[in-house]
């Protein structure tokens, strides 16, 4: 067995992996950290401490589990790979934490959860299913009150997207409705087994206290169905854009123009649009 209370470098995670026949998965998203500064960096970051309820996202081996156990949190984590979880039976759970075998895009959070909140989400995120894990945290787990989530570097900077810039889509918009969101840190390649091709990045997710637009004007399903209709289109002017969608009154009676384009128009006019779309077909 070996320790990893101090974390892990990049010799002991090849070690662990050939220990237990794992061998990393480019489908699951596999890039172990192996430096222990790292771990305890997003640890800090997370501001988690005694007396808190935190959920990681993707425990892995367990680096940065153990750093999140230093911090004295209570720590749950919810692994999908079963091939890790002998790893975990040595490494976390000797340490007291609650180690789940589900995937974050299926578990039922309030069976998990327990409806003791508030939590705090963690985790190394795997690359490809970062953004609809964190969607679904924020739609269906309210008692979740902040996230402080790593992934690629482009993915990041569509979360944190101003708009009028590139980055800036769908995503961001359906973020920016529950919470706001905050780029607090990059991450080298070098830090991983195996290594990335890309830079990762640390995002803060702080869920607001309301909704950005109110759910009393229109839902949030109806709201995204109008915003992926306009950012389907995002070099047209929304007056064609929205052709079908929105109807010509409704630039007049909401103040947005029906010149301007998807990108340029913050959650709030995103709002205001789609609420009007339930007058004419509730
Ligand atoms: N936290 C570890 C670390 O930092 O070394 C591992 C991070 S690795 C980027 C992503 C982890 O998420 C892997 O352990 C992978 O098996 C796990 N994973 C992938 N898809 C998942 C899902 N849908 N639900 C839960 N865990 C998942």
């Amino acid at each position: 067995m070996i320790a990893v209370v101090s974390g892990l470098a990049p010799t002991d995670v090849t070690r662990m992996l050939a220990a237990h026949g794992v061998r990393p998965s480019r489908a699951l998203g596999q890039n172990f950290l192996s430096d222990a500064n790292t771990a305890r960096r997003i640890a800090r970051l997370a501001g988690v401490g005694p007396g808190d309820r935190v959920v990681e996202i993707g425990p892995g081996l367990g680096a940065l589990t153990v750093a999140l156990v230093a911090s004295g949190a209570e720590i749950t984590t919810v692994e999908l790979d079963r091939h890790l979880l002998a790893v975990l039976a040595e490494t976390v759970e000797p340490l007291g934490v609650r180690v789940v075998h589900g995937d974050a895009l299926r578990v039922r959070w309030a069976d998990l959860l327990g409806g003791r909140g508030p939590e705090v989400v963690v985790g190394n995120l795997p690359y490809n299913v970062a953004v609809p894990i964190i969607l679904r945290v924020l739609d269906e787990a309210p008692s979740v009150a902040r996230l402080l989530v790593m992934m690629q570097r482009e993915v990041a900077d569509r979360l944190v997207a101003s708009p009028g810039t590139k980055s800036y889509g769908s995503v961001t918009v359906h973020v920016r409705y529950w919470a706001e969101a905050t780029m607090v840190g990059r991450v080298p390649p070098s830090v991983f087994v195996p290594r990335p091709k890309v830079e990762s990045a640390l995002v803060s997710v702080v869920r607001r206290a309301a909704p950005a637009v109110d759910p009393a004007t229109v839902a949030l399903t109806r709201l995204m169905a109008v915003v992926r209709a306009g950012f389907a289109q995002r070099r047209k002017m929304l007056r064609s854009a929205l052709a079908g969608v929105v109807d010509e009154q409704a630039y007049q009676a909401t103040g947005v123009s029906s010149a301007a384009r998807a990108e340029t128009l913050d959650v709030a006019e995103w709002g205001k649009l789609a609420a009007w779309t339930m007058r004419t077909s509730p």
